[in-house]
């Protein structure tokens, strides 16, 4: 259920509508809206008829069921969709964020000259991997806390605040000490555990679309992170998998219209890691901005060729800085700012 407060409903009455929902079993969460609030009453679905005679409480505008399984993540709860980043930067709002970077952080001179790179070329944010979650055992398996060294080394060189994975529960907090923004890749995106650990954290939540995950079960693991109290969710589609094989994986764009139709979280587009082709990335993140996406992370390396990981889906900074120069006239055309 969410309660709809009155545009001039004082905080006062938020509070006695609050302590109401805890005593009928429910967890209340606020969600500030630009005229008015609203406060989601999260709990058992049976049974749920009991929130409504809060509905004659002061400044209670109306109290209505939320008909989808996910409810937080839910439009009906929240229209516009901004999500802070840092104390400058949010996504979500007419400009277009583009984080870029390398797959995995390799060393000192390979961040530092990526950040640097990626930086000249326009984008707000640099991406690595220092915890990487490989198919395979016997690959680089990430630089770990010396890598997240590493990037806070190349923020401090850029300015550029940086978003980098982190695969499991034990390793959230110290991620989260040195991160900007915390990544959950596709293959743990339904491993609730980790889930609701970032859910407990006070930075934003990058969280990637597995790949087999139908739109409902992506917003139900938004759900995980956000009933825990982190609302600061993005939204992340990076390719799904189908019968094609020409690309590594299907990019649904799609999901981008579907996605707006549903949630208020703001959506990233990853045509790195979407079609695991150089040579498909950048006409993937054009179509991606057209399509209304808030955001894109995109893989760059200054030697893909010697890259650790996902070289052959990693845009030289050359390239990279040519698809940033086009990618302004599409963001032009569909009225958003780079
Ligand atoms: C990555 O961003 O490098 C990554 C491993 O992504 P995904 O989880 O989408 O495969
Ligand atoms: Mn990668």
């Amino acid at each position: 259920m969410i309660v709809v407060m009155k545009s001039g409903a004082s905080k006062k009455d938020r509070d006695e509508v609050t302590k109401r929902i805890k005593e009928l079993g429910y967890r209340p969460h606020i969600i500030h809206g630009t005229t008015r609030d609203v406060i989601g009453a999260v709990g058992d679905e049976r049974g749920k008829s009991v929130l409504q005679s809060i509905e004659s409480m002061q400044g209670v505008e109306s109290v209505v069921p939320i008909l989808q399984p996910y409810k937080l993540a839910s439009k009906e709860v929240k229209k516009e969709s901004l999500v802070p980043i840092t104390d400058t930067l949010a996504i979500g709002g007419k400009e277009i964020i583009v984080m870029a970077g390398p797959c995995s952080v390799e060393s000192e001179a390979q961040i530092i000259e990526s950040a640097k790179a990626v930086k000249e070329a326009g984008a707000q944010m640099l991406r690595g991997g220092a915890f990487k979650p490989r198919t395979s055992p016997y690959s680089f398996q990430g630089l770990e806390e010396e890598g997240l060294k590493l990037l806070a080394k190349a923020r401090e060189v850029t300015g550029l605040p940086f978003v980098t994975e982190v695969i499991n529960p034990e390793t959230v907090d110290l991620v989260a000490s040195y991160a900007d923004m915390l990544q959950i890749g596709a293959r743990n995106s339904q491993n609730f555990a980790l889930l609701k650990k970032v859910g407990q954290i006070k930075k934003p939540i990058l969280l990637k679309r597995g790949m087999s995950m139908t739109i409902q079960e992506f917003l139900m693991s938004a759900e995980y992170i956000m009933s825990e109290g982190n609302q600061s969710v993005i939204l992340c589609e990076r390719g799904i998998r189908t019968f094609e094989t020409a690309t590594r994986n299907t990019l649904d764009l799609s999901a981008i219209p579907v996605l707006k139709t549903k949630t208020h979280l703001p959506v990233v587009i990853d045509p790195s890691h979407g079609t695991g082709n150089y040579h498909y990335v950048a006409p993937m993140a054009f179509a991606a901005v057209a399509g209304g996406a808030d955001g894109l992370m995109i893989e760059v390396h200054p030697d893909p060729e010697r890259a650790s990981s996902d070289g052959p889906q990693s845009l030289k900074p050359k390239h990279f800085k040519t698809l940033m120069e086009k990618l302004r006239l599409f963001a032009d055309a569909a009225d958003r700012t780079l």
